[in-house]
């Protein structure tokens, strides 16, 4: 069985979705054809928010959960099933300013889900809030002067919790995004992938993240855990992007 889109897609026309969408698509058929997956055998859902709606356009068991809830309801669905591949996506109001307590323990647990933020920074269902990734000085509907907060770094903040697999990609960037995607599928563990996801209508960004793009080198350890936190952590005018850290330890339904 082949994953397909269906339903007519309601994304602003342009919208960075579509693109994190065909990466996606593209990780699971691929994935098919190795004999590593079956569509059947995937279960997706998500939270609220333009990220949401990834699941109503494919062709796959998926399921809908409460604003900042979908990750728990994705460790129960692994939990019922530990047979199944588990995604979530969620985003960055979704599980970091509404579910962060899910975000943090789920990465402590080493739970067996593999979690997809779409990272626009931006509350951009509810056109144009600031949200806990949002840049200090961000202007929207909430803060008309300028965000005051420095902005919180999912990645490091994972880590720290325990995450086994942490990842950045941007979501122009198609077949990286679908390669970090089958990667992430296939990890044991606890997996995020930040995909950094331009709003072109409350947010655009793309212009910057266009050009200030940095992919870690062939030399990068990625099983180096203060490494990692150091890159991660380092101030730059750069986005680095790549797998900044992976290992293999029991994961919260293997010890159950
Ligand atoms: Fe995409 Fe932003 Fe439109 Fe939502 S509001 S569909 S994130 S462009």
């Amino acid at each position: 069985m082949e994953l397909t889109v269906k339903n007519k897609i309601t994304w602003c026309p342009g919208c960075t979705n579509f693109a994190i969408l065909e990466s996606f698509k593209q990780a699971v058929n691929e994935l098919v054809v190795e004999n590593k997956l079956k569509v059947e055998n995937l279960v997706c859902g998500a939270g609220i928010g333009c990220h949401g709606k990834m699941v109503d356009y494919l062709n796959l068991n998926s399921f809908c959960g409460l604003h900042g809830r979908i990750i728990p309801t994705m460790t129960g669905v692994k939990l019922a099933n530990p047979a199944l591949t588990v995604v979530a996506f969620t985003g960055d109001g979704d599980s970091l300013s509404e579910g962060m307590e899910h975000f943090i323990h789920a990465a402590k647990k080493n739970s067996d889900i593999k979690l997809f933020l779409h990272n626009n920074q931006v509350f951009a269902l509810t056109t144009g809030q600031f949200t806990a990734t949002s840049p200090k000085g961000f202007k929207g509907r909430t803060t008309p002067e300028g965000s005051t907060e420095e902005p919180l770094i999912p990645l490091a903040l994972s880590l720290t919790a325990g995450a086994t697999f942490v990842a950045r990609t941007y979501a122009l960037k198609i077949k990286e995004t679908k390669e970090i995607m089958k990667q992430a599928m296939e990890h044991k563990g606890f997996a995020l992938v930040e995909i950094i996801q331009p709003c072109i209508t409350f947010d655009d960004t793309s212009e910057f993240f266009n050009n200030n793009l940095e992919w870690l080198d062939k030399t990068y350890d990625k099983y180096n855990y203060q490494n990692a936190l150091q890159t991660l952590t380092m101030s730059g005018s750069k986005a680095k992007c790549g797998i900044f850290y992976q290992i293999n330890k029991l994961t919260f339904e293997e010890q159950i």
